[in-house]
């Protein structure tokens, strides 16, 4: 999956499964070998994104996203 598709896929889950008043979580599954890691803590991966709800059932899995960015979830809810 190309990395826009990717974002694609992510942005759509977030719509998908944001509501007011909703927790929802987020969890980076990084490459063992990503050096984030390390001393560096700079991701060198392209870590798969899971998307969870309050009890950390999986919503949504998308891979190949890239580093987070957390204002991406602003503008979202
Ligand atoms: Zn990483």
């Amino acid at each position: 999956m190309s990395n826009r598709k990717a974002r694609r896929a992510w942005s759509a889950a977030l719509r998908k499964h944001c509501r007011p008043g909703r927790v929802l979580h987020v969890e980076l599954r990084h490459d063992p070998a990503c050096l984030i890691y390390s001393n560096a803590r700079v991701c060198t991966c392209n870590p798969d994104r899971v998307l969870m709800d309050d009890d950390r059932k999986p919503l949504a899995t998308v891979e190949g996203v890239g580093p987070y960015d957390p204002l991406e979830l602003s503008g979202v809810a």
